[in-house]
C-alpha cells in the first residue's frame, strides 16, 4: 500500500536562529506553506514546519524548527539545537544590529550544535533594498572568513527563498550520504 510516510528516506532537521524580528518566522512560512503576513504574531508557538522534498532521488523531509520568540535571554535551549543537522543564521540588511549580533549567535551555535553542522548565513528582507544597512560585501566576506554558506532573501517577495532552502538541504545530504 502507498503509504507515503514508509517511502521517506532521511529526516533533516534545520533551526532558524537570529535577532528578533529579522524575518525567521515569515522564511518558514514561505517556504512550508508559501505564505507571507505583516503580521509577525501569526506563527507564534509553532514548534516546527515540514517540507518533504526529493534530492537525488532520495525522498527527504525536512523538519524546520522556529524559535518561537526565543531569541531574547539566551533562551534558546539546547533542544532546540539537538539533532540539528543544518542552521540557516538569519539577519536583515535593513538592521545592522541583527548583523553585529551574527558572531554571537555562531557562537552559541558552535558551542551548542554538532559540530558537522551545516549553516547558512541568511541576509533577509533583500526586498527593503533602499533601506540597506549591511553591504552584501561585508556579509559576503563575513561568510567566507567563517565558512558558512551564505544567500540574501526576500520572504515577503518569495526571492531566494526556495534556493536557500534547497541548498542547506542538499548540503546536509552532502554530509550524510
Ligand atoms: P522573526 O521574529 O525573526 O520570526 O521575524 P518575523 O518573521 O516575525 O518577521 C518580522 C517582521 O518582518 C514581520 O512584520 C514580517 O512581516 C516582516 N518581514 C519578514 N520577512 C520580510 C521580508 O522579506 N521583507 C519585508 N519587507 N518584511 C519582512
Ligand atoms: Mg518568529
Amino acid at each position: 500500500r502507498g503509504d507515503f510516510n514508509s517511502k521517506i528516506d532521511y529526516v533533516f532537521k534545520i533551526v532558524l536562529i537570529g535577532d528578533s524580528a529579522v524575518g525567521k518566522s515569515q522564511l518558514l512560512a514561505r517556504y512550508a506553506r508559501n505564505e507571507f503576513s505583516m503580521d509577525s504574531k501569526a506563527t507564534i508557538g509553532v514548534e516546527f514546519q515540514t517540507r518533504t522534498l526529493e534530492i537525488d532521488h532520495k525522498i527527504v523531509k525536512a523538519q524546520i524548527w522556529d524559535t518561537a520568540g526565543q531569541e531574547r535571554y539566551r533562551a534558546v535551549t539546547s533542544a532546540y539545537y539537538r539533532g540539528a543537522m543544518g542552521a540557516m543564521l538569519v539577519y536583515d540588511i535593513t538592521k545592522r544590529q541583527s548583523f553585529d549580533h551574527v558572531a554571537r549567535w555562531l557562537d552559541e551555535l558552535r558551542s551548542h550544535a554538532d559540530k558537522n553542522i551545516v549553516i547558512m548565513l541568511i541576509g533577509n528582507k533583500s526586498d527593503l533594498g533602499t533601506l540597506r544597512a549591511v553591504p552584501v560585501e561585508d556579509a559576503k566576506e563575513f561568510a567566507q572568513m567563517e565558512n558558512l554558506f551564505f544567500m540574501e532573501t526576500s520572504a515577503l517577495e518569495a526571492t531566494n527563498v526556495e534556493p536557500a532552502f534547497l541548498n542547506i538541504l542538499t548540503e546536509i545530504y552532502r554530509v550524510v550520504s
